[in-house]
């Protein structure tokens, strides 16, 4: 096939302002593409070489297509950039250049879509030293190929503009129409959902008709569209549109889909971006702990606190987007993942499978250990046990309730009412910090172990007279902070809880209230765990801090009965209320 042919397909899609034309040219193209080049085509027209997940893109620096282009007309540097300036567009200026061109090609040669399929790949693989004048060189003996119109679509493409806004729908749309039928539409949308490859898709389609793509499944190493939610108000709307639900704790993360085939491991994001040199600690976790040969599985990897594990907000894994100082990144800033679907073991496609099978099979298909479990969940319809558990969820770092039907199957690619997302439409950001009276504390572990791993404390209700607790408290020590902790309560240790703390929460360690420290949290949040102002603002719930850090002031001028009052709290939660999202 000649580039030319493509090119003025390209022409009409440009000139055109309606949708349906545009699939209409394409259909024409479609069927006028031979087989063994209509992968290609398809992803030349949507501006690239390869599906995304592999990761090789087009987006030759501009100035570096200037030179090339002004190597083959034999304009200067500065004629060239004045003609991008004027026209506004690197393709529109090669066009006008082409045209006007001083030099004369003596050997030109026709080009075929082919050639400059394999041209742009090996631009867009060629790097490192002495690669610019190469590239240089490469795209001048390209242009000086092409007709002015066909350099006008390379240099787009070779600079990452291409831009002729053909949707992936309207592409399946017109290859349904091209090679199958209407009705066959919806298998081949799943097809795309099940591998992301429109190439591919298009490739079976046109040597094996819709019989292949009937046959098509999910493939490890081509990533999977991902099932997405829509979002509900409250557990009892969410549970009269699924029924019995599983409820997932709605982790503050990054949803990444891990791919494994034997030793090898790939992960990949939200937008089938391939994350694995991100998370060499996650792909480590799954090479060792994924039992299975062959495994498509999906969780929410969070960042976690290094020293007491506790769950962080999603901006710290940003520190993971960078190239360089992976390594280091992983030891300050770790990750732990959360599991809760299962797409392929063992060559078997599980997508049809109801989803209480597949977290069966998750389940049987690793072994779980620090930094790979499975998610948090729930099998509940009521709606009383499900709102308790939410506010257990938002209290320990995450941002919801994820509720999934228990039949649902997986929807590749759709955001279907299978899985409805609760999250909450208010929140009390806690901008004063307050004072806490230490009652007790949970041992450590790893680097903590010898010493406490998080403190208990609490606040004071003053009519009761009883410190209802408020907060288990794991951050903002240094580590002299925790060294010297167990030495400054040891005179206030007890063997039994006082009997003036109210708590829910079995400490390890007990203590008479009469430490006092300050802390801030990020909001304050409904716990039905903490007792402190149990019962005033919601049945069964009282009031925590989300997100505690010790502020490193020790209040020593104060007395336990000084610490901050359930009615403060209580005022502090109601003044800071604000609607959300
Ligand atoms: P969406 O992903 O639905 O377009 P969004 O990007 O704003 O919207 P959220 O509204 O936060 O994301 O909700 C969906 C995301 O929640 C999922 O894509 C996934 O990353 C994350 N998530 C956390 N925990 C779970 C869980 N247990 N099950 C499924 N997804 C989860």
């Amino acid at each position: 096939m000649q580039y030319i042919e493509l090119v003025e397909f390209y022409e009409l899609i440009e000139a055109t302002t309606k949708r349906l034309e545009m699939t209409d040219f394409l259909v024409n193209l479609f069927k006028h593409t031979p087989g063994e080049v209509i992968d290609k085509v398809v992803y030349l027209t949507q501006g690239k070489l390869y599906p995304d997940f592999v990761g090789i893109e087009m987006g030759m620096a501009e100035k570096m297509a200037l030179r090339a282009l002004a190597a083959t007309t034999g304009d200067s540097p500065d004629e060239v950039e004045e003609e991008l300036k004027t026209k506004g567009d690197i393709g529109l200026a090669a066009e006008s250049l082409l045209k006007a061109k001083k030099q004369v090609t003596l050997s030109r040669k026709e080009l075929l879509v082919q050639d400059v399929y394999d041209a742009l790949d090996k631009l867009a693989k060629t790097s490192g030293a002495g690669s610019v004048d190469a590239k240089v060189r490469a795209l001048s003996g390209l242009l000086a190929d092409a007709e002015p119109v066909e350099a006008k679509y390379i240099m787009r493409t070779i600079t990452g503009k291409m831009r002729l806004g053909i949707a992936d729908m309207t592409i399946l749309d017109a290859l349904a129409q091209a090679f199958a039928d209407k009705e066959a539409r919806d298998e081949i949308e799943r097809a795309y959902n099940h591998t992301s490859d429109m190439g591919d898709v298009a490739l079976t389609l046109s040597k094996k008709g819709i019989e292949g793509i009937k046959k098509y499944h999910a493939r490890v190493g081509r990533p999977i569209r991902m099932m997405l939610a829509q979002r509900m108000e409250s557990a009892g709307e969410i549970l009269e549109k699924l029924g019995r639900a599983i409820c997932e704790w709605k982790y503050d993360g990054e949803r990444i889909q891990i791919h494994k085939l034997g030793n090898k491991i790939s992960l990949f994001s939200r937008r089938l971006e391939n994350i694995t040199e991100q998370y060499p600690d996650i792909a480590a976790l799954a090479r060792q702990n994924l039992k299975v040969e062959e495994a498509i599985i999906e969780g929410e990897c969070v960042a976690v606190d290094s020293d007491t594990g506790a769950m962080l907000p999603f901006q710290e894994l940003m520190h993971r987007r960078r190239k360089y100082g992976i390594e280091e990144a992983v030891k300050e800033f770790p990750a732990n993942i959360y599991l809760f679907d299962a797409l392929l073991i063992e060559g078997e496609d599980l997508t049809e499978k109801p989803l209480s099978q597949r977290r069966e099979i998750l389940k049987k298909a690793i072994k779980e250990v620090n930094g790979f479990r499975l998610s948090d969940a729930l099998f509940s319809s009521n709606v009383k046990e499900i709102e308790g558990y939410f506010e257990n969820a938002i209290e320990n770092g995450c941002e919801g309730l994820m509720m999934k039907g228990e039949d649902s199957t997986y929807q590749a690619g759709a955001r279907g009412w299978l899985w409805i997302k609760l999250k909450r439409s208010y929140q009390s950001k806690m901008i004063e910090p307050i004072d806490v009276v230490i009652v007790g504390a949970f041992m450590g572990r790893g680097k903590r172990s010898g010493s406490y791993g998080a403190l208990l404390v609490a606040t004071y209700d003053h009519e009761k007279d009883v410190f209802p607790t408020i907060s288990k408290l794991g951050s903002g020590f240094t580590d002299e902070d925790l060294k010297s902790l167990p030495e400054i309560l040891m005179p206030y240790k007890l063997k039994h809880k006082h009997a003036r703390v109210e708590s829910t929460l079995e400490a390890d360690v007990w203590f008479t209230p009469a430490f006092v420290i300050e802390v801030i949290g990020d909001e304050l949040t409904l716990s039905p765990i903490h007792t402190c102002a149990f019962n005033r603002i919601r049945e069964d719930a009282g009031i925590a801090i989300r997100f505690p850090r010790f502020t490193r002031r020790w209040r020593k001028d104060k007395a336990p009965e000084d610490a901050t009052t359930v009615e403060e709290v209580l005022d502090m939660y109601n003044a800071q209320l604000k609607k959300i999202g």
